[in-house]
């Protein structure tokens, strides 16, 4: 007897991945993103990213993969368009490949928020140039996301499943990829291809207010499962948090229902959860305290041991230029001692660097006057002029002391700041480094021969991701407001295209969610 053996399945993967932040300078071009295109994509099957986690799955269910590429890079500034149509050139290349043969679906590992200079919604746009290629009108598609995406009514419509993280800090990305994959293999085995509905919420919330473990997102997210629980034809509930820092039409917190079942369903599904949101507005409005006020207030109220001041607006890893002087201006005018903060300045390490032709400082103290930051963000009050003594210079190479960081995933075993040096101000140290880097271990300070832990305060330019690092040495940690672009004062951001009115952008008058319910 012979078994009758089915072809596998042939899917088309691709991903293309950026955070985009509108309020931060300059732009992200090509050499920013990572690429990994055909068989080249195979590599990272079974790694920790969504997109090793979807090949491992594919492998898992014996589809027949057609890699096509894959496009990645850190949050930053508005993206080029060549990028964008480079991808689509690529993605394109691999579908000419097929030679007329056609796919059974198709998988995207998607952010969910990235903007180009002429696309406010690159996703979508992805997705309906998709769809008009011959053959694809009607081929399942099926994706992963970023839970910080701003959705899209072109996302909804272009797509017939996308699951986004459940979880942030983003725990759970290769496990959402799996689980986008294994609707994805239900839809292959059954033929029932769902559908997929969207509602914008009018609410714009600060990443600083989408960690999973606290309200508002906890209890939608409580929601969002049991709603998936308890009704069969229900795939998926997405609770999209947005990325404010996004200046796009669709910019904030949206809700997707992917279904089976009658459309009324999940339209009522998507009333209730959008209400639910709108009822817990406030609690997602999270604004931090002035810095003036908290460093006074730390200072009143002395503790033995070291002070932290995260300061989110300067926010390295979620794309600001970490230049900001905010910060570092309310130690100068409070006269702060113990204190150290660092500052990337690539302009004022080189000044430094040739007063001392390149060389540390052998015989008595190098004095110089210098500009320090104020240069990345058209928010920041601008350079401070500093007279300074220079301690020390180096190449800014450093062996992460935690090798299990977020920075480690990203960075590997080893991470480069660039040209650094060590200036001295009274009683301000400042680590001043050619590249941004982000606050997530200790060793960007002990490589320096600086002991973070014996300075009484010392600044960071973060929202959530140096807990782990500083928590265990710090006896304090406080968040403070300055002006700049990952401001969680939402109200402080020059927004221009998002879509009005919007909480807490707007006073008065209660949007009515369902106005803004896309219906497909
Ligand atoms: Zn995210």
């Amino acid at each position: 007897m012979t078994a009758s053996l089915k072809p596998p399945k042939r899917v088309l993967f691709a991903g293309l991945f950026h955070e985009t932040h509108s309020f931060v300078d300059g732009s992200t071009g090509p050499s920013a993103f990572s690429l990994l295109e055909g068989d080249a994509m195979l590599g990272c099957q079974g790694d920790s990213s969504p997109m090793g986690g979807a090949l491992a799955a594919a492998q898992g269910f014996g589809w027949h993969v057609i890699p096509a590429l894959d496009m990645r890079a850190m949050p930053s500034g508005l993206v080029e368009d060549s990028v964008f149509e480079f991808f689509w050139i690529g993605l394109n290349r691999a579908i000419e490949s097929l030679q007329g043969h056609s796919v059974d679906a198709v998988f995207l590992v998607l952010h969910g928020a990235m903007v180009t200079n002429a696309l406010e919604d690159v996703e979508g746009e992805l997705l309906n140039r998709l769809r008009a290629l011959p053959g694809f009108a009607t081929v399942p598609v099926f994706g992963v996301f970023d839970l910080h995406a701003n959705f899209t009514a072109a996302m909804a419509r272009g797509s017939d499943c996308l699951v986004a993280y459940r979880e942030n800090p983003h725990t759970d990305a290769r496990e959402a990829a799996v689980r986008a994959a294994s609707l994805l293999e239900r839809c292959l085995q059954t033929g029932v291809v769902p559908k997929t509905f969207w509602a914008h919420s009018s609410i714009l919330w600060a990443p600083t207010a989408t960690a999973t473990a606290d309200e508002p997102m906890y209890s939608l997210l409580a929601l969002a499962r049991s709603l998936e629980e308890e009704n069969e034809d229900i795939w998926c509930v997405n609770v999209v948090a947005g990325f404010s820092f996004a200046d796009t039409p669709d910019t904030g917190v949206s809700f997707t229902v992917t279904t089976s079942g009658p459309q009324a369903e999940a339209l009522e599904i998507l009333e209730d959860i959008s209400l639910k949101a709108w009822e817990d507005r406030e609690v997602g409005n999270v604004v931090d305290l002035p810095a003036e006020d908290v460093v006074a207030w730390a200072m009143q109220n002395p503790v033995p041991g070291l002070t932290v001041f995260a300061e989110p607006s300067d926010n390295i890893g979620g794309g600001a230029p970490g230049d900001g002087t905010g910060l570092l201006r309310v130690f100068l005018s409070l006269n702060l001692q113990s204190a150290a903060i660092a500052i990337a300045d690539p302009a004022a390490v080189a000044h430094l660097e040739a007063l001392s032709n390149g060389h540390p400082p052998r015989s008595g103290p190098v004095r110089a006057r210098i500009s320090v930051g104020g240069r990345g963000s058209r928010m920041d009050a601008g350079p401070v002029e500093l007279d300074v003594e220079l301690v020390s210079l180096s190449d800014g190479h450093f062996e992460l002391a935690d090798k299990n960081s977020h920075l480690a995933s990203v960075s590997g075993d080893f991470f480069e700041m660039g040209p650094s040096a060590v200036v001295r101000h009274e009683g301000i140290t400042i680590l001043l480094t050619t590249r941004p880097t982000p606050p997530m271990d200790l060793a960007q300070w002990t490589s320096q021969g600086l002991a973070p832990a014996a300075f009484s305060y010392l600044g960071v330019k973060a929202a959530v991701a140096h807990r782990r690092a500083y928590e265990p040495i710090a006896i304090r940690m406080l968040k403070v407001e300055t002006p700049g672009p990952c401001s969680s004062r939402l109200r402080s951001l020059p927004f221009s295209k998002v879509r009005r009115p919007i909480f807490p952008l707007d006073d008065g008058g209660r949007t009515t969610p369902s106005k803004n319910r896309e219906t497909i």
